[in-house]
């Protein structure tokens, strides 16, 4: 039986691996999907201290190589149950199941999803949540994105360097991302923005062919497109552990300054907890204390 389960490889996960072995623990960190989570989705990283650029791929793998060299076990699975019993964590996937003294949930966030019709079927045949992993498919095209805030305009930026065209389209009146990237995408010339309008039908059943927006105006406006890339913000995915922790209203696990939830043993970091900043620098940081902590709590048992 490890010390210390963690289920989630992104950023935070990864950082708690770090100090827990540092502190000489054993751990396993579970993944159900990417190494990295959100991070690795990000073309550019440039507010890491001390780090003046780079791809968020390259962070993950870094952490990655830095965790597993010193001695992390990793496991490919989607944790869809945690229990405690006699005083250890069971966590349950669909293939294998895994003991530990103690937990840190790492869990992050999912990308907040349109809520239109046939959304689900578009997703891959013209959707994306995701420009650094699809944009690419779309090189030479017009392409549209909707969205207003910091991951948006990455996005924005990126596809417009191999893209025809990038049409932003946004509910409001005004970007709420870093001044420094809404400045840089206003001076792009293949970019166009149009502000105050909601989109409202995906055109296309197996193929996205278009969109249909409206505006504050009431005014209808179609698009013809291949690609749609959203990034109209996230959502936590936390009901697998509710069992064990207690959630906000909007579904974040709540946790005290050490990170430590309801059930002693089991920690929490990253963005899947409740706080105000979702950054890189942060869920780095909740992981250290989430560890920290983890370690404290195994020296009492
Ligand atoms: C496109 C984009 C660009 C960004 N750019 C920046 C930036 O430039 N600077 C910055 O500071 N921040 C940036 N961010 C935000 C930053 O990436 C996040 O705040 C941070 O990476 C969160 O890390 P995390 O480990 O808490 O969560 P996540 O990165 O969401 O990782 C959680 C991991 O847990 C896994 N997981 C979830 N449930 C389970 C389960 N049941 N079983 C197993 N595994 C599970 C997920 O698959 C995921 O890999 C960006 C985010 C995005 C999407």
């Amino acid at each position: 039986m490890k010390d210390v389960l963690i289920i989630g490889a992104g950023a935070a996960g990864m950082t708690a691996a770090l100090y827990a072995l540092r502190n000489g623990k054993s751990v396993t960190i579970v993944e159900q999907n990417n190494i990295g989570g959100q991070i690795a989705e990000s073309p550019r990283v440039e507010n890491f201290p001390t780090i003046m650029q780079i791809s968020g791929t390259d962070f993950a793998d870094q952490l990655f190589e830095q965790i597993t060299q010193r001695g992390a076990e990793f496991a490919f699975a989607k944790i869809t149950r945690l229990t405690k019993k006699d005083g250890y964590f069971e966590a349950e996937s669909e293939f294998e199941n895994f003991q530990a003294k103690s937990v840190i949930i790492a869990c992050g966030v999912e990308h907040r999803k349109l809520g239109l019709k046939n959304e689900e079927n578009l997703i891959g045949h013209g959707i994306s949540y995701c420009a650094l992993c699809d944009g690419a498919f779309y090189a030479g095209e017009d392409v549209v994105l909707i969205g207003d805030a910091n991951t948006a305009l990455q996005y924005a930026l990126l596809l417009s360097s191999y893209c025809k065209s990038v049409h932003v389209v946004t509910m409001f009146d005004k970007f709420f991302g870093d001044e420094v990237l809404v400045k840089a995408l206003k001076n792009k010339d293949n970019i166009k923005v149009t502000h105050n309008a909601k989109l409202i039908e995906l055109v296309g059943e197996e193929q996205l062919e278009g969109l249909v927006f409206e505006k504050t105006n009431g005014e209808k406006m179609s698009l013809k497109t291949k690609a749609l890339f959203v990034a109209i913000g996230q959502i936590p995915n936390n009901k697998t552990f509710e069992n064990l922790v207690d959630l906000s209203k909007d579904g974040y696990i709540i946790c005290d300054e050490n990170m430590a939830t309801k059930t002693p043993g089991l920690f929490v970091a990253g963005d899947c907890r409740v706080k105000k900043v979702r950054q890189l620098t942060t869920a780095c940081a909740d992981g250290a204390i989430a560890a920290t902590s983890a370690s404290s709590f195994l020296q009492t048992i």
